[in-house]
């Protein structure tokens, strides 16, 4: 309580400073965009080039589904001319980012808060009492992924229309090369067996993947923001694998890796590798942009089954 207090404290007294010292965001010439997380940060590094200041909030390799908004995010958020969210469920934990929109003052009707998700079709959780609920992980899905990029482009054209034929430029050679990357993934998962394509994880983020993809999922806990690891789940978990074809278990670089740890000891099943779900890598190591990510996870997925 006295820190959330202190830190909005100290937010207020930084936004005192900053509105005294700076013309405020007019007084830039790029467009001062935040990104909730690693991914669509990615995103809009590719369409807005140098002609945007992208701030993303949730660090490399932790969770975007709970944060805390440190003052420098509700700072960049209060200044920022275009706000970027996934959306469908994602951002919910703890109502963090909704929060952040009412402390930023960006919570109004006209603000210029844009889910990159608008479009998408949103594939349902499962789990009891939670099959209303959207599944956020759209983006690993590339054609989503390009439905993103295209909220993107129109959203700064919207914001910075004299930037139009930039984004325009931008976006189309990004979204080719999408397509191809999302075509090249579908070749090369063929090359795993039918009844290897099995694709076990910590949360059950593979869903939209799974259905582009041609793969079957399997997951400790459904989605991060709900109990993680209870020995139920892992025990449903240990039963399914024990009843089936499964050869090899993958951990998520945003995940406590014990739960499937568990998994791997009470079943012989290896855990094959890392994959890339809710985050990117660190930059300049493996799956660093959007593109390396979704490259790196089939690779590792077809290594580990094969
Ligand atoms: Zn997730």
């Amino acid at each position: 309580m006295f820190k959330k207090l202190a830190s909005l404290i100290l937010a207020s007294a930084l936004l005192a400073a900053a509105a005294g010292c700076s013309a405020g965001k007019d007084g830039s010439e790029k467009v001062e965009v935040v990104a909730t997380y690693s991914i669509i940060y990615d995103l809009v590094k590719n369409v807005g080039g140098d002609k945007v200041d992208v701030h993303s909030m949730v660090p490399i390799g932790a969770n975007p589904h709970e944060y805390d908004p440190l003052p420098e995010d509700v700072l960049k958020t209060t200044d920022a001319d275009v706000v970027f969210y996934n959306g469908l469920n994602l951002e919910e934990g703890n109502s963090w980012f909704n929060k952040l929109l009412k402390t930023s003052d960006k919570d109004g009707k006209d603000a210029p808060v844009y889910r990159v998700s608008e479009g998408v079709k949103a594939i349902h959780l499962e789990s009891k009492g939670l099959e209303e609920e959207p599944d956020p992980h759209a983006w690993l899905n590339i054609e989503n992924g390009i439905i993103y990029v295209e909220n993107i482009r129109d959203a700064l054209i919207k914001e910075d229309p004299d930037n139009k034929e930039y984004y325009e430029k931008n976006a189309e050679k990004y979204i080719s090369e999408l397509k191809t990357l999302h075509e090249k993934t579908i070749t090369e998962l063929q090359k795993i067996p039918k009844e290897k394509r099995v694709l076990v994880t910590s949360e059950g983020a593979f869903k939209y993947f799974g259905e582009a993809y041609n793969m079957n999922t399997a997951f400790v806990w459904e989605i991060n923001s709900e109990n993680q690891g209870t020995p139920q789940q892992i025990k449903n978990l240990v039963d399914l694998i024990k009843g089936g074809s499964v050869s090899a278990l993958f951990v998520e670089t945003s995940v406590d890796p014990r739960s499937m740890e568990t998994v791997s000891k009470e079943t012989g099943v290896p855990i094959k590798g890392k994959v890339f779900t809710d985050s990117l890598g660190k930059q300049g190591e493996e799956g660093d942009t959007y593109k390396k990510m979704m490259e790196w996870n089939t690779q590792t997925v077809i290594e580990g089954l094969k």
